[in-house]
């Protein structure tokens, strides 16, 4: 059983984002970054997934930056046996793209079980896990919150809507996606960090996969704003019935709301 994890590393929520002079990206300087939130329960389940099987092997993969080798190197320490990079600096991919290096890269290492995020917090795109699955013809169920193995070929993935839970039986290879509450993350102990920093982190570099991304790129992103500012709010002075009565007058008069 292959399960391949694909991770993002994103800014961090806490993180304070600048728009780049292009306006077509994000200033990256000063920016820390982390594993995509979601990323870190498809990561869980892997491990879970590797713990209850005893033929399972799993394998983390990042396009991006050389800096996403700090997001394979947390994956490994938290128990993940291999790690791959698809080296990618330029900020010139889009999600169609994306999806067909990692689908590719994914074909590469061999799969049963392809795991990802819903989303990546920082573009929120929602798409590359089913474009994936799209790509490589295999099934694809989005924000999954349990995985139940009914043997080596067959999954059950449950996934939650308004007032109800749906349970899909599909067959292996499939794409998943992970939801809040799939399962509880764990933290790398200190001796899975330690060990971590002896790993070998891969790479396949995307012209080795024989791709030219720049045939590929379907939309292009052509400018990056910041939400129009809210008008100022106004405060509305004296006692609760001085006040009340101003803001009938206001809704009324000015906001012609009532
Ligand atoms: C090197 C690089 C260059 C880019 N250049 C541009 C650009 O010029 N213009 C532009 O508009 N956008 C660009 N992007 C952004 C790109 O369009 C999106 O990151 C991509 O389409 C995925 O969308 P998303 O991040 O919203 O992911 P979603 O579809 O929301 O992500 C869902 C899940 O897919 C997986 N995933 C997503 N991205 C990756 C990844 N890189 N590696 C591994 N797993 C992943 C994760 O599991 C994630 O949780 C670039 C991205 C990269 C990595």
């Amino acid at each position: 059983m292959k399960i391949v994890v694909c991770i993002k590393q994103v800014p961090d929520t806490e993180a304070y984002i600048k728009i780049n002079s292009q306006k077509t990206s994000i200033e990256e300087s000063g920016i820390k970054y982390i594993i995509n939130p979601y990323d870190e329960f498809a990561l869980e389940e892997a491990l879970r997934i590797k713990e209850k099987l005893n033929n399972a092997e799993t394998a983390v993969i990042t396009l991006g930056a050389p800096r996403t080798q700090e997001a394979l190197r947390s994956a490994l320490a938290l128990g993940i046996e291999k790690a791959v990079l698809i080296p990618q600096e330029d900020f010139i991919l889009d999600n169609f793209s994306s999806a067909f290096i990692l689908a590719k890269t994914v074909e590469r290492l061999g799969y049963d079980l392809i795991l990802c995020g819903k989303q990546a917090i920082d573009d929120d795109m929602a798409q590359t896990g089913g474009i994936i699955a799209s790509l490589l013809n295999i099934p694809f169920v989005s924000l999954a919150t349990k995985i139940e193995f009914i043997d080596n070929s067959q999954i059950k993935v449950h996934r939650e809507i308004e007032g109800f839970t749906e349970v899909f039986k599909i067959k292996l290879p499939a794409v998943i996606s992970a939801q809040k509450g799939l399962n509880e993350p764990r933290y790398a102990s200190l001796m899975g960090i330690m060990q971590a920093k002896k790993k070998i982190i891969s790479e396949i570099k995307i012209q080795d996969l024989g791709i030219n991304p720049e045939n590929l790129i379907k939309t292009k992103l052509t400018r990056l704003e910041y939400p129009s500012p809210r008008s100022q709010g106004k405060i509305l002075d004296g006692d609760l019935k001085e006040a009340a009565q101003k803001l009938v007058k206001f809704l009324r008069e000015e906001a012609k709301i009532i």
